[in-house]
């Protein structure tokens, strides 16, 4: 059976960085999803039909209450989705399929949650807002990971540190792997998110690690934690990789 698809309108296009969008998409009839999972947007550039998967950065209750639901997409030189999100109007329609995907909140929870994302890989974890929250309230430690290239990329940080302080903070913070001095009193780490996780204490026993967006950074991420006794039950990954 074919899969159904959604008719979508863009109805607000930003800026989140340097070469980061935020759309807002009007969804008709919208399908329920999961925090965490993503979509499938289909559209017609320069006579071409293409096909290219983005992660759901708004909440579910968003798109199940007001029909509305957010990505981010970070600009690529030379990309046609890229050109065609960047050149999009409001009013302009598209079409969706999905929800895909399984970088979702577990049920058997563990002490910590380590939630890791370069560029855009951390809109998943914007999803589960409303879940990080009650989370924190039950204990559970969450640390968000940022990584990018410098400061200029970085988006979602007020989002991301508005979610309040309950029993348990939720920590966020940027690892910046081009950016010649930081501010660790800003949550600012040199390098990449692989020497950040070095430092946290890993364990298989009592964290959770999720990992999203770049490839390279997935594999050298897996094969450190793989060497500390992580199995893969104790990660959760999803990778960018480029449609074709
Ligand atoms: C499950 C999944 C979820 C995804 N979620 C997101 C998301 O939330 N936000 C998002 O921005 N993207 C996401 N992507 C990637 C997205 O689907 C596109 O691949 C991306 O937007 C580039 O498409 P494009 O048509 O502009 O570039 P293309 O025309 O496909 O590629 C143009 C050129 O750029 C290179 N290229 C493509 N992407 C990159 C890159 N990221 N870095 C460096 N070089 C690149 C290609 O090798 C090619 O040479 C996701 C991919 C998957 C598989």
């Amino acid at each position: 059976m074919a899969r159904p698809v959604y008719e979508l309108e863009l109805v607000e296009s930003t800026h989140l960085a340097i070469s980061t969008l935020g759309l807002v998409f009007h969804v008709d009839n919208p399908p329920e999803f999961e925090a965490g999972q993503f979509v499938s947007l289909l559209f017609e550039h320069n006579a071409e039909s293409l096909k290219r998967s983005y992660s759901i950065a708004s909440s579910p209750d968003k798109l199940r209450n007001e029909c509305l639901l957010e990505i981010a997409i970070g600009l690529v030189p030379g990309g046609a989705a890229s050109e065609h999100f960047a050149n999009a109007k409001v009013g302009d329609k598209f079409q969706m399929s999905g929800p895909f995907g399984a970088l979702t909140l577990p049920k058997d929870m563990p002490e910590r949650l380590i939630m890791v994302g370069t560029g855009t890989g951390v809109a998943p974890y914007r999803s589960m807002f409303p879940q990080l929250e009650q989370l924190t309230q039950q204990g559970i430690k969450i640390h968000i990971l940022m990584g990018a290239r410098n400061r200029g990329n970085i988006f979602y940080r007020e989002d991301f540190q508005s979610l309040p302080a309950n029993s348990q903070p939720v920590i966020f913070e940027t690892c910046l792997s081009r950016e010649e001095t930081v501010d660790p009193s800003a949550g600012e780490h040199k390098g990449y998110v692989q020497e950040r996780l070095s430092k946290l204490d890993l364990t298989p026993e009592k964290d959770l690690v999720y990992l999203c967006g770049n490839p390279p950074m997935i594999d050298d991420t897996v094969k450190y934690l793989t060497d500390l006794g992580f199995g893969p039950r104790q990660i959760k990954r999803e990778k960018y990789t480029f449609s074709r």
